[in-house]
């Protein structure tokens, strides 16, 4: 198989030996480094998140945009709280009880989307598996709060499995967002590994299941991870995989180590492979494709119209 990634993996024996010592984090190549803010915009995004009390992804799991978006006035809201039941092995996200959900979430987030002048909201939670419906009906509450107070927005939900079932994808299509992403994460090796409590072939059944029931009025999307030990055949199946269940749009991100207790960086990708990446992924047919090292789901987002698409 032909890597990906631009180094072959370390020797065990050595990696074994290495990881005896004190464990390091690699040094960031130059195409990974960001700026700091400069511009008064990130303060005055966070002092409205803090205000409405509201949870965000950029914070939450240690984005690296994170002062790039927020100085440009725009954030991923995250639902239904801070704490996942899930503990995916790449996600900084807090892993412990979570709490009752709030009543006026959604129209907070509304409040916030309104406020920030957005166009075009990303909308995520935490995987709620101690809920009958998986928070599905809260995001309902939210689509249908963010849209009331914010009309003719575009809403892009980034959802999480709902353990495939069709009841709560329904009660999320039922609000009619336009974007329906829900991450495959990495390829299917790696999944067991990457997030434990997922499998593969359920997040593709959720892609198409959400495709199929929104009978094709929506814009379904995906996004892997690369620098886990995957190999670049494998990448190529995960995204014909994606177009087999009929996924519209893709994103493609590096994979950074969040905190020291999370799966090691293999490799930092370079820019022209995931260059490549992209081209491949238009050859099979994706509607709108976004690869780079610092690519994440919502990264961006409003670059893809669902108006110019269709
Ligand atoms: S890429 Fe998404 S999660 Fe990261 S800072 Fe930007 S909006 Fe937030």
């Amino acid at each position: 198989m032909e890597a990906v990634l631009n180094r072959p993996p370390a020797d065990p024996a050595a990696r074994g030996a290495a990881s005896a010592a004190i464990p390091l984090r690699p040094r960031l190549p130059e195409w990974l480094k960001v700026q700091l803010p400069t511009s008064s915009a990130f303060t005055r995004t966070r002092t409205l998140l803090e205000d409405l009390k509201l949870h965000t992804v950029c914070e939450s799991a240690k984005c690296p945009n994170h002062w790039e978006c927020w100085s440009k006035g725009t954030a991923t809201f995250m639902i239904a709280g801070d704490r996942c039941t899930r503990a995916c092995r790449f996600c900084a996200v807090d892993t412990s009880k979570p709490l009752p959900l709030e009543a006026d979430e959604p129209q907070r987030v509304a409040e916030a989307t309104r406020r920030m002048g957005l166009r075009h909201v990303v909308i995520t939670a935490v995987a709620r598996d101690d809920l009958a419906d998986g928070g599905a009906e809260h995001f309902q509450k939210t689509i249908a709060a963010v849209r009331a107070l914010n009309p003719g927005i575009i809403i892009e939900v980034l959802v999480p499995d709902f353990l495939d079932k069709e009841w709560a994808i329904d009660l999320v299509l039922a609000a009619k967002p336009q974007i329906y992403n829900h991450n495959l994460e990495t390829v299917r090796r790696l999944t067991p590994s990457v997030r434990h409590r997922a499998t593969y072939d359920r997040s593709l059944s959720v892609l198409a299941k959400a495709k199929e029931r929104s009978g094709g009025s929506l814009h379904t999307k995906s996004g892997l991870m690369l620098g886990l030990g995957e190999q670049r055949d494998e990448v190529l199946q995960a995204m014909r995989d994606l177009r087999a269940a009929k996924c519209d749009i893709l994103t493609l991100g590096q994979y950074l180590q969040p905190t020291l207790q999370h799966l090691p960086v293999t490799e930092f990708v370079k820019p022209a492979v995931f260059a490549d990446l992209k081209e491949r992924a238009e050859e099979m047919g994706f509607i709108h494709v976004a690869s780079g090292p610092l690519v994440r789901s919502s990264y961006h987002a409003d670059e893809f119209s669902p108006a110019s698409a269709s």
